[in-house]
This record gives structure tokens, sequence and C-alpha cells, in this order.
């Protein structure tokens, strides 16, 4: 698997850090996990066009992980270059009519014709496909809110979206090669329904992971202070995320 953060930051403007979105390929596959406001444009960097894309999912529907799906959507009607295959759009109870909102809202200028769009809402579920298999679980933040655990080959990436501390992370987390949390602000202040470093270690540790990703850093996170807090409870790797880092297990 090969993995891009494209988005380190959250819904706070940054010139730092972009807001949420994770590539995921496998074989390939493109595998495009949440899609906040400016992640179609930055999928550019890495080469891959909105044609490149089978399949989005969702962890939630905060604007700062969802905005760029009407961007996704008004870019391909693009008529010198229309999209016409087939997208599947995965995500929690509520996606169905988060996607129907945005096109009552915007209409005909992003409504799919030359190509299909398939809605699947899951719970708490596992999804075979034939070179990956996927397992969500509930996360503590929005009352939607999923986690997702990607295995393919024997290997094992898990995204937590936004989460508070709970059970299902380490659950969904065990043995992870590569383990990405949510580490929103540093360990003195701490704020309900998101990570700060200290816990996500503990998480990490608890999960038995090789290697420990901070993501959905608020601009007062600063990047040393962050790692440094993380790497008190967690012995294994510690990496502090930015926008385009790249990663392969
Ligand atoms: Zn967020
Ligand atoms: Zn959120």
């Amino acid at each position: 698997m090969e993995i891009t953060i494209l988005g380190s930051g959250t819904g706070t403007p940054s010139l730092k850090r972009g807001a949420c979105g994770l590539l995921i390929k496998i074989e390939n596959e493109n595998l495009l996990f949440d899609t906040g406001p400016g992640i179609v444009g930055k999928l550019l960097k890495i080469g891959i066009t909105y044609h490149d894309l089978d399949c989005i999912f969702y962890t939630h529907f905060h604007t700062d992980h969802t905005l760029d799906l009407a961007t996704f959507l008004f870019a391909a009607k693009y008529a010198l270059s229309l999209r016409t295959r087939r997208l599947t759009v995965i995500g929690p109870e509520g996606l169905e009519r988060f996607y129907a909102g945005l096109l009552n809202l915007y209409g005909d200028v992003i409504r799919p014709e030359a190509y299909e769009v398939i809605l699947r809402e899951i719970g708490e579920q596992e999804l075979k496909r034939h070179a990956y298999k996927i397992r969500t679980m509930r996360m503590q933040h929005a009352p939607e809110s999923l986690g997702y655990r990607v295995e393919s080959n024997a290997k094992v990436v898990v995204y937590s979206g936004d989460t508070d501390v709970c059970e299902n992370i380490v659950k969904l987390g065990q043995n992870a090669d590569i383990l990405i949390l949510d580490c929103s602000f540093p360990d003195e202040m701490k704020v309900k329904g998101h990570l700060v470093p200290q816990e996500a270690a503990k998480i990490a540790r608890a999960c038995h992971c090789k290697k420990l990703v901070l993501s959905h850093l608020y601009p007062v996170c600063r990047q040393e202070a962050i790692a440094r807090q993380a790497k008190k409870a967690f012995k294994g790797e510690v990496l502090v995320a930015y926008d385009l880092m790249t990663l392969a297990v």
C-alpha cells in the first residue's frame, strides 16, 4: 500500500497544513479517505486527477472532511475532460442525506450524468474486495464517526479520522503497521472529541502498532513539541504528519 497524507490540518485555515484527506493506493486502485477543502486540487501534486479515483470513503460529515465532494462532482462535469467511470462513495449513516443535500444545493452543475455514483451507507462492518479488506468501527467524535482499518497483503493501515479516546480505536488499531491518529492539540490544550499526543501515544502502545502518524493538527501544534510529547508514552516510531507525506507498507 502507498499512503499519502494529502492534508494534515483541520478546518482552521493554515498556510502550512490543508484540510483532511488521505489517499491509499492498493495495486491499481486509488482509495480516497475524506475530502476536505482543497483535496481535489492537492491530488494533482501526486499525479492523481478526478478521473483516477475509484472510491471515496468518509469518516464523518464535518466540513473539513467533506467539502471537496462538491468540487469533485463539479470538476468531473468539465466538458473537455468528462469523467465517465463509475465512482463508489462509502460513508456512515447520513451519507445519502448529505449527498442529496449537495445536489439540492448546487443542482445540475454538479449532478453526475456521464458517470454513475454508487452510494453506500455503512455502520460497523467489514468490506471485502479482491485486493484488500476494510473494517470500520464507531469513533468518539460526531455521532456518525467511523474509523477505518485497511488490510492488504498482510499489511495494515488504520485511520481514525477525528476521535477522542475510546476502546474502539484500540481494537481497530491492533498490530497496525501504520496507525494514523487524530492529534488536534498539544497535551496542555486538551479539547473534547479529539486527541492530544500523550493520548494518541497511549493508544499506539495499546495497539502494539509499528508506526504512529499524528495528523489533524491545528495551527497551535508545533511539530517538535508534538513529537516530544508523543514519544514519552510510545517507544515505536512517531511521525508528525505534513501535507503530501508519503508512506509505504
Ligand atoms: Zn476534523
Ligand atoms: Zn470532525
